[in-house]
Parts: structure tokens; C-alpha cells; sequence
């Protein structure tokens, strides 16, 4: 049987990370799409588990090869969903777990209007900066940014099939598991 793709989109700092891997510990045949991106490793990146990182130069040669799903300019950093290992897993059927921005998700969504899409909000903006701040992996600036990006984000989250709000994780969990899981039935 074929996978399903679900994707899983929402502001920066909204704590879709930390929702993701529990996801992916607690749901047998859900895989993750490893993204490739331009932006520096941060201390907990892995190479070809978190991201594949790339150069401007080697992200760009991608593009041209028709390598990406999608892919977007977030924060001056190219990031891409590599098209073959999603299609792979699919054909397997596995449910591929998509983790990526707004854009890339609105571009996703022409080409797979069957995806199982879900929105991660946060409880409020605020809640959203001082988690942003908490993490202390951004500089004021960038956090500027990315605050000003969430709000923009905010405004599409009504194209998704499903909003959840990250307010306590293990409920956001759970409501995104009941998503999948509800879906499974069906
Ligand atoms: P971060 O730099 O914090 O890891 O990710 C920044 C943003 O890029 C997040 O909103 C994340 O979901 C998004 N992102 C990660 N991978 C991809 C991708 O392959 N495509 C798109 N469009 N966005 C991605």
C-alpha cells in the first residue's frame, strides 16, 4: 500500500522540532523527509538527520537538477524537500513526515492536494518571541525576523486541514497523533 504524505508547517520557535520527534518515536510508519539547507549547523544538527547542509552553489546546482519537491528562501538560506527519498518512502508505504516553511508547504499543496496538512500555532505571538529568545541560538535581530515571518505565516494557517496550537506539548502530540491516526481508518 501507498504512504501518505503529511505536512507539518508553522512558525519558527513554535516547537514543531521537539512535536516531530516524538512523532516519529511514537508512530511506527512515519518517516521524516531530511530537508537540505544552506543555513549553518546549530549545536544539535546532524548531518543527514537533521539536514543535509549544502552550499549556495550546490543547492542552486539541485534546483537546476530538479532535485527539490519544493523549496523556499527562509532567513536568507535556501531549504529544499529532496523529491526521491519521499517518493521511495511513499512507494514503500511508509507516511512521509514533511517539516517545512509556509511557502514550501503552499507549493506542496498544488502539487498533492491529498497531503494531510497540519498547522502548529503558537498560543499567542508573545509566547512566540519568548520561546524564540529561550532558545538563545538567535541574535535580537534574527529574532526580529523570524517574529515578523510568524506573523505572516499566522495568516495562511487557514489553508491547512488542520490547525493545532503548541500550547502544552504532550496535548499537541496527541491531537496530532489523533490527525494521523483518525486518518488511518479511513
Ligand atoms: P530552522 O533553520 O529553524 O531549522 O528552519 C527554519 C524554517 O525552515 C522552519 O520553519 C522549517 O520548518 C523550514 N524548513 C525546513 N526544511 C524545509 C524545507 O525543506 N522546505 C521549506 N520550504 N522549509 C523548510
Amino acid at each position: 500500500m501507498k504512504g501518505r504524505l503529511i505536512v507539518i508547517s508553522g512558525p519558527s520557535g513554535v516547537g514543531k522540532g521537539t512535536l516531530v520527534k516524538r512523532l516519529l518515536r511514537e508512530c511506527d510508519r512515519l518517516k521524516l523527509s531530511v530537508s537540505a539547507t544552506t543555513r549553518k549547523p546549530r549545536s544539535e544538527d546532524a548531518e543527514g538527520v537533521t539536514y543535509f547542509f549544502k552550499t549556495k552553489d550546490e543547492f542552486r546546482s539541485m534546483i537546476e537538477n530538479s532535485a527539490f519537491m519544493e523549496w523556499a528562501i527562509y532567513n536568507d538560506n535556501y531549504y529544499g524537500t529532496p523529491i526521491a527519498p519521499v517518493k521511495e518512502k511513499l512507494a514503500e508505504g511508509y507516511d512521509v513526515l514533511l517539516e517545512i516553511d509556509v511557502q514550501g508547504a503552499m507549493k506542496v499543496m498544488e502539487r498533492c492536494p491529498d497531503g494531510i496538512y497540519i498547522f502548529i500555532a503558537p498560543p499567542s505571538v508573545e509566547t512566540l518571541r519568548e520561546r524564540l529568545t529561550g532558545r538563545g541560538s538567535e541574535s535580537p535581530e534574527q529574532i526580529d525576523k523570524r517574529v515578523a515571518a510568524a506573523e505572516s505565516e499566522l495568516e495562511l494557517k487557514d489553508r491547512y486541514t488542520y490547525v493545532v496550537v503548541n500550547n502544552v506539548l504532550d496535548d499537541a502530540v496527541r491531537d496530532v497523533k489523533n490527525i494521523i491516526e483518525r486518518k488511518d481508518s479511513l
